[in-house]
């Protein structure tokens, strides 16, 4: 008889890590929605990251890099909607260009392929509307479909028989290591804790208490004033550790405007609370002026950012602790969580060897 994995939480990292164990454990996928993947894993950008922005050897940059090769391997192989888009980042004055050198700096110690300083001339042909005075060019981001991905995520489960338990509330993980819902007691030999923003709440219930997520709402607009076939990105915003308002195009005609940045709101509260003059200023500040009055802004969707602090202090990098060696804590995934699922999924496959 195989040992017995329970894995909390059915998001994008649960649902990777339940593949990952699926021949060498009988698995139990806990969830407490009646879906997979209603939180976080499709209520964000939808970019496949290529992994520029983080320290080298911090989790986030190479889970980020690793991650964004074997999601186009599994796109591939399960037909899975994803486009190879790449992506810009533009500076919109000297003090962003000098960010924007850092970026590609930074990028290239991480191992980022298909890298390029762009000439103006050559952007400004492409995107006479953009206000830039730089960009460079990231060829490994795509974008992808975040609803698919996890309708195909939970197709694959059915396959290699996860037991997937919805509609199901870990309410703590207790010495065995048990797992206790609200549906009974899941008695097992290991246990991973990948509740997204409720990971903090299950790590203090089996005795890990310095961890606290405080989420950082970010909402999006659309629009199909503009034709955009690639993602379009200012340099980071450093204030908040976010990547910036940006323009994402998705499936449909629509382009994404987004994510903000609201603080100090509740972890299941998905209403839009962003003042539409806040999306107007951010796209007045990358698009020309003469363009703004034609863009039509339409409502779009809110995710919550599940922002780790250690003991009040920002973590940030992901954070993957083992305590004891059978329970497993994901917390703070991130972005670029979505990019990094398959790779943090092999990583804690290899804790558990
Ligand atoms: C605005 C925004 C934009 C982003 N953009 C990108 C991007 O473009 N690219 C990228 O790579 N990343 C992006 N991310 C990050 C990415 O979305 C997340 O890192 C990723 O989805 C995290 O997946 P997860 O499975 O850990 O969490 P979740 O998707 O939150 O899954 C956790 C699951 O656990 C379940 N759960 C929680 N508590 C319990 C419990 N007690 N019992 C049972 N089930 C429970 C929840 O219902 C949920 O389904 C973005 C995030 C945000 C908020």
């Amino acid at each position: 008889m195989k040992p017995i994995a329970g894995i909390i939480g059915g998001g994008v990292v649960g649902a990777h890590i339940a593949l990952a164990l699926a021949s060498r454990f009988s698995v139990f996928l806990i969830e407490k929605n009646q879906k997979l993947g209603q939180e976080t894993s499709t209520r964000n950008s939808g970019v496949l990251h290529a992994g520029i922005y983080y320290p080298q050897n911090s989790f986030k940059a190479r889970f980020c890099v690793e991650g964004n090769a074997l999601s186009r391997e599994f796109f591939l192989k399960y037909d899975i909607p994803f486009k190879s888009t790449g992506k810009y980042i533009i500076a919109r004055n000297t003090d962003e260009e000098a960010e924007l050198e850092l970026l590609f700096e930074n990028a290239t110690r991480n191992g980022v392929p298909t890298m390029q300083r762009l000439s103006l001339k050559k952007f400004k042909n492409e995107f006479p509307f953009i206000n830039a005075c730089a960009a460079i060019f990231s060829g490994s981001t795509g974008i992808l479909d975040a609803g698919e991905y996890m309708r195909a995520l939970s197709a694959l489960l059915d396959r290699a028989n996860v037991e997937v338990l919805k509609c199901c509330t870990a309410r703590r993980i207790t010495d065995g290591p048990i797992i206790e819902t609200d549906r009974g007691d899941l008695e097992v030999d290991v246990a991973i804790n990948a509740a997204g923003l409720y990971a903090d709440d299950i790590a203090k219930s089996s005795g890990i208490h310095e961890y606290e997520i405080i989420p950082l709402k970010g909402d999006y607009l659309t629009t199909r004033s503009i034709s955009l076939e690639v993602p379009i990105y200012p340099v980071p915003n450093r204030a908040h550790g976010t990547l910036g308002i940006h323009l994402t195009p998705t499936f449909s005609s629509e382009v994404l405007i987004g994510p903000t940045e609201v603080p100090g709101v509740q972890k299941n509260d998905y209403d839009i609370r962003t003042p539409v003059g806040v999306f107007y200023n951010s796209l007045a500040s990358m698009i020309e002026t003469s363009f703004i009055s034609n863009i039509k802004l339409h409502e779009g969707y809110s995710g919550n950012r599940p922002r780790a602090y250690c003991n009040g202090k920002r973590c940030d990098d992901f954070i993957i602790l083992e305590n004891p060696a059978e329970v497993i804590h994901l917390i703070g995934i991130e972005s670029p969580g979505l990019t990094s699922a398959p790779a943090i999924a092999r990583y804690v496959e290899s804790l558990l060897r």
